[in-house]
């Protein structure tokens, strides 16, 4: 058990200075990139540890299971800030909005529609992320690059939803730089800032792509174990 802290809070540190050190080769200032643990299928007991060891941001990919995790913990650090990065359903949508800060997966337009309505619900105003299938995956989620400029105009305009930028997962088994650079054109095409791109495996090529939200997991928490 020592050990697994141990492994946990000197991953965190090594995930920092390779983050730092990409930041150095591109130029660009460390704190325009936002580090998200995704603690999704993670024991308790981990996350824990990250959040001793001062880490206040967290992804999960799974409404009913960040539920579970975060609600007890979430009025104890009051400034934990939770990110949705999987995909949402829409009977979800109350709970989700409820819960997050941040929602990277806005993929259609039946949940733009239903989380603008339980923003204005609950009065509380979520920033959003909307996700694009750069690689044109028939079963991945995500807008179609040919419609992304269209439904990010959409979401911002008639559904009021604060967005923030783009968000991609790239097809597995494929170079990732190609989909991080096609986001970035995407997003400076629409006008927006953001780019919620790289994960273990590629978040130094999405930093020196411009990324500004990187989502970790197992590189900092070690394989999932569910
Ligand atoms: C699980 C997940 C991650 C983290 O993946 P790792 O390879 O463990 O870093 C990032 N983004 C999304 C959308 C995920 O579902």
């Amino acid at each position: 058990m020592q050990f697994g802290i141990q492994k946990i809070i000197s991953n965190h540190i090594d995930i920092e200075k390779r983050i730092q050190k990409a930041c150095n080769q591109a130029s660009r200032d460390r704190q325009d990139v936002e580090l998200i643990a995704v603690s999704k299928r993670q024991e308790l007991e981990r996350v824990q540890t990250s959040l001793n060891n001062g880490l206040r941001v967290y992804g999960e990919n799974q409404v009913q299971e960040a539920l579970s995790r975060w609600l007890p913990i979430k009025p104890l650090y009051a400034d934990l800030k939770l990110h949705l990065v999987g995909s949402l359903q829409s009977n979800k949508a109350a709970d989700a909005v409820r819960l997050f800060d941040v929602i990277h997966t806005i993929d259609r337009e039946k949940i733009a529609k239903t989380i603008s309505s339980e923003m204005k619900k609950q009065n509380k105003r979520l920033e959003c992320f909307i996700q694009i299938n750069t690689g044109y995956e028939e079963q991945k989620s995500g807008i179609d690059p040919s419609q992304a400029l269209a439904f990010a105009d959409m979401c911002s305009h008639d559904y009021d939803i604060p967005i923030l930028g783009f968000m991609c997962i790239p097809p597995v088994n494929e170079d990732a730089s190609p989909h991080f650079g096609y986001l970035k054109k995407l997003a400076s095409a629409a006008g927006l800032k953001c780019l919620s791109m790289g994960m273990s495996s590629d978040f130094e090529d999405a930093i020196r792509l411009g990324a500004t939200h990187i989502r970790i997991g197992s590189a900092i928490f070690g394989e999932r174990t569910r």
